[in-house]
């Protein structure tokens, strides 16, 4: 049967990605729906290029814009306040792929889930951020969250391999950023430009700069806890700079299951779109000669310490990880603006975070509390 898809975030990295999956495997997976936030003239190209049902812009000097210019016989405008709301929860749809960045996406995923669709997720931000509540509202709702994020979809893959209570431990492979080898006396002169240059991936600006300061490992070892229900100690971290394998699953028995592929995202996009079935990939195989070694490490949390203040937030649980996520958000965006300098991400964060006081099991109201919280405080550190 063929299903219904909504793309959030479709002018994105991954938004383009997942069009390009979509176009080659038309007989699986019709578009419903596409919505941007700012990008009017992509928006408007991918209209013309794939035909979507709906569309719709979430910003609105944006959207008037993009309504001045917006022709089509086939796609209809949704207006820019309810647009994401039809797209996730009409009928019609069965997929909806969430690739807005940062807790913008939060609200796509509530109604996602509400609507008991399958969420596949690529805003890491809104699993970070609901915490513990997203797994009883899935099943409330009868709803399937998919990971997105490479990581996490390679251990949904290494998890087929074993029962859950025969799992010792995530083994969580990052590539290290671009900083990794560079020695800490150094971090202070690191460029904005610097750390947008990542080593294997490329992405968005957003998780391009959580990546150098290894803050995106941070907020997976939260989106793995939350989406894989596993406390915190039983993942490990380990640095692996070629990209290769995507993250591991190791057993009782010390057997321990690895997913590898090339670096290209449309891999673990397509797994989260069509599971439980393959789709063929024209993405570049690996050639395991010409790749030679692979190598790993353990991380430098002096060099990192988000990555340690990540842990700490992992393991207490509550609604700290929303302030933690919140105060990251400004950081990285006053850092984009050029407000501040790289070297000052970590303590703005890191500060924010210790002036909170956590709520261990928190409402949804009192999470969208903490993320209010966290964005003023951290805009306060800021200056
Ligand atoms: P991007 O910056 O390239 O694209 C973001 C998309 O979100 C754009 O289409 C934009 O229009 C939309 N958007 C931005 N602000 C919005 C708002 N306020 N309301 C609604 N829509 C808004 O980002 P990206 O790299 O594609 O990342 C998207 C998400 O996927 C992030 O959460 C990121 O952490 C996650 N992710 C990305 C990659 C990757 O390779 N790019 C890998 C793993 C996870
Ligand atoms: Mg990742």
């Amino acid at each position: 049967m063929i299903k219904r898809l909504s793309i959030l975030g479709s002018t994105g990295s991954i938004g383009v990605s997942a069009l390009d999956i979509v176009a080659k495997n038309q007989d699986r997976i019709e578009l419903f729906g596409l919505s941007a936030f700012s990008n009017v003239e992509l928006l408007q190209k991918q209209v013309e290029q794939y035909h979507p049902k709906f569309v719709t812009v979430c910003n609105k000097t944006a959207y008037d814009k993009f309504k001045n210019s917006f022709h089509s016989d086939r796609t209809k405008l949704l207006e820019y306040e309810t647009g994401i709301k039809y797209l996730t929860s009409d009928p019609e749809v069965d997929i909806v792929l969430n690739a807005i960045v940062g807790a913008a996406g939060l609200e796509a995923s509530i109604e996602t889930v509400k609507a008991g669709k399958r969420l596949a997720l690529a805003n890491k931000e809104s699993m970070v951020i609901w915490g513990e509540l997203i797994n009883s509202f899935a099943k409330k709702y009868e709803a399937e969250i998919i990971p997105v994020d490479s990581e996490h979809s390679a251990i949904w893959q290494a998890l087929v391999a074993g029962g859950k209570k025969e799992v010792r431990k995530i083994l969580l492979t990052g590539s290290g950023g671009p900083f990794r080898e560079l020695p800490i006396e150094k971090f202070k002169s690191i460029t904005k430009e610097q750390a947008l240059n990542h080593p294997t991936w490329n992405m968005g600006p957003k998780i391009t700069i959580d990546s150098a300061t290894m803050m995106n490992k941070g907020l997976e070892i939260i989106e793995a806890v939350r989406l894989f229900d596993i406390p915190a100690d039983k993942i490990e971290v380990v640095i692996h700079p070629e990209s290769i394998i995507h993250s591991m699953v190791e057993y009782i028995d010390s057997s321990i299951i690895a997913q590898m592929s090339n670096p290209d995202m449309r891999l673990p996009i397509s797994y989260a779109l069509y599971y439980p079935e393959r789709v063929f990939s024209d993405s570049a195989k690996i050639n395991l000669s010409e790749a030679g070694k692979l190598t790993f490490f353990s991380p430098d949390f002096k060099k990192f310490p988000l990555l340690k203040l990540a842990l700490r937030v992992a393991e207490s649980g509550g609604s700290c990880a929303a302030v933690m996520n919140a105060a990251n958000e400004i950081a990285v965006s006053a850092l984009l603006n050029d407000t501040i300098e790289f070297a000052q991400i970590p303590d703005i964060v890191i500060n924010s975070v210790e002036k909170y006081k956590n709520i261990e099991s928190p409402s949804l109201e009192e999470i969208l509390e903490a993320d209010r919280w966290g964005r003023e405080k951290a805009k306060e550190l800021v200056g």
